[in-house]
């Protein structure tokens, strides 16, 4: 994106690519500072139907191949096939997994730790018992079950999953 000649952040390419849809006639975008609020204000006063150009799609393009090309779940974080009844953080798992792809190993392993390893109700991918609710409600037909699984071997090996465990059983000893 930055040799697009562009000083857009990669928010404001996702939310101009959104207005650039002649169908999309509301955004809602997540914001949680002044600055962001401000850009989000700028770009939407900006951002006409087909205000982008051959070249910023084809600088999209690229992002998003390369993208694709390192990620191994194509989980989009939407949530649908939540709440697990067994307390699987489906898409934590995945972002986490996908991370160590698109970043490094240590970042995924770190997030993974941060976010699903160390909260106080447990959510790792061996609890799933395989009842396939959430493939039900998956709208990118994602074999959950089975990637759950590959996940799990990928973001916890042995040394990991040993320190996760007595890490969890120091913090939440009673
Ligand atoms: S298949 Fe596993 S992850 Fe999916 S809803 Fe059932 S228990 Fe949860
Ligand atoms: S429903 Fe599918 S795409 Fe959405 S969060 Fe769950 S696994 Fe990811």
């Amino acid at each position: 994106m930055q040799q697009s000649g562009r000083d857009w952040s990669p928010a404001e390419w996702g939310l101009r690519w959104l207005y650039d849809q002649p169908e999309v006639t509301v955004v809602l975008s997540g914001m949680n500072s002044v600055e962001m609020v401000e850009e989000n204000c700028r770009t939407a006063s900006e951002a006409l139907p087909g205000h982008m150009t051959e070249q910023d799609q084809a600088v999209l393009e690229t992002v998003r191949s390369r993208i694709r090309e390192k990620e191994r779940v194509g989980c989009t974080g939407c949530r649908y096939c939540m709440p697990c009844p067994k307390g699987v953080d489906i898409p934590g798992i995945f972002r986490c997994y996908n991370t160590m792809f698109i970043e490094s190993k240590s970042q995924g392993r770190f997030q993974f730790a941060q976010t699903v390893g160390l909260t106080k109700e447990p959510a790792f991918a061996t609890q799933c018992i395989g009842c396939g609710k959430c493939e039900q409600h998956c709208p990118q037909n994602i074999p959950i079950r089975e990637k759950l699984k590959e996940a799990d071997r990928a973001l916890r090996p042995l040394p990991y999953r040993i320190g996760i465990a007595a890490a969890r059983k120091f913090m939440f000893r009673k």
